[in-house]
């Protein structure tokens, strides 16, 4: 199946599993989230969509303590310090994002990360959740 950037999402709720949509270069085999129009690895536009697993590990984290720049960030009056990390997929590649945990408590680099949605301003996006957290 052929990707078009302008209407994947970044995250797909697959059999109740959130799942982040990459695409793999059918030119040279490398991976690329988010989904793009074309490779930037070799400038193909042969890309097919890859689900990532539903789980990685969490590479490195920061907490983030004040309100993004808007834009992109889009305000919603509710702010609250978050952490944002690498998590990586192995075989992959290691993709930022939010994380749905910001203790720092709970969080250790190379822990067990799974993919979640959320809904932000009504814009889909994902976060990462660690997996002992299990709902
Ligand atoms: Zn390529």
């Amino acid at each position: 199946m052929t990707v078009s950037a302008d209407t994947a999402a970044p995250v797909r709720v697959v059999d109740g599993v959130a799942r982040l949509v990459a695409a793999t270069c059918g030119a040279c085999g490398g991976v690329t989230f988010p989904v793009r129009e074309r490779c930037p690895a070799c400038g193909s536009h042969g890309l097919a969509e890859t689900l990532l697993p539903e789980r990685g590990t969490l590479w490195t984290w920061t907490t983030q303590g004040f309100e993004p720049k808007s834009p992109p960030y889009v305000p919603d009056g509710e702010f609250e310090p978050f952490a944002v990390g690498y998590v990586e997929f192995p075989g992959y590649l290691r993709i930022e994002g939010r994380l749905a945990e910001s203790d720092p408590e709970r969080l250790r680099i190379g822990m067990p990360m799974r993919v979640v949605s959320y809904n932000h301003a009504g814009v889909s996006s994902y976060a990462f959740a660690p997996e002992e957290e299990e709902a």
